[in-house]
């Protein structure tokens, strides 16, 4: 099985373009978070995860549905991946950080991705993201 985490996604390099838009600096690497986290805000302490909606199994997402074919070791592993990515980020908040995670699907249109980005991170105490023309 291949890895789920691949370098420099398609959906990560969108997420990264909109961030860009918004006037956000980031990074995408810190020596504060362990593992390999997808995107930094080191100054508003935020990491944002872009998650495959398969291989992270999105709640109620058309592209998440598990195959008919092994159903139950589909369902095993894609549980097991929602497991880590909960203790992933339970460890990153305990270090005093945010977590937010932007879904695959949520980037195929750039415009709603900018829209949705905004909001969120606003959400997140991030109140200073530039007005994206
Ligand atoms: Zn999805």
């Amino acid at each position: 099985m291949q890895n789920v985490r691949r370098k420099d996604t398609a959906p990560e390099l969108a997420v990264r373009q909109a961030l860009h838009a918004l006037g956000l600096r980031f990074r995408l690497t810190s020596k504060v978070i362990p593992g390999k986290p997808d995107i930094v805000l080191p100054r508003h302490k935020v990491i944002i995860q872009v998650h495959g909606c398969f291989w992270h199994g999105h709640v109620g997402c058309s592209k998440a549905s598990i195959p008919v074919n092994n159903r139950d070791t589909w369902t095993k592993k894609i549980q097991a991946n929602r497991e880590r990515d909960a203790r992933r980020q339970a460890l990153i908040e305990s270090l005093g950080w945010s977590v937010h995670t932007v879904w695959e699907c949520e980037v195929r249109d750039s415009a709603t991705l900018l829209k949705t980005l905004k909001r969120d991170l606003r959400r997140l105490g991030i109140p200073k993201v530039a007005t994206a023309t």
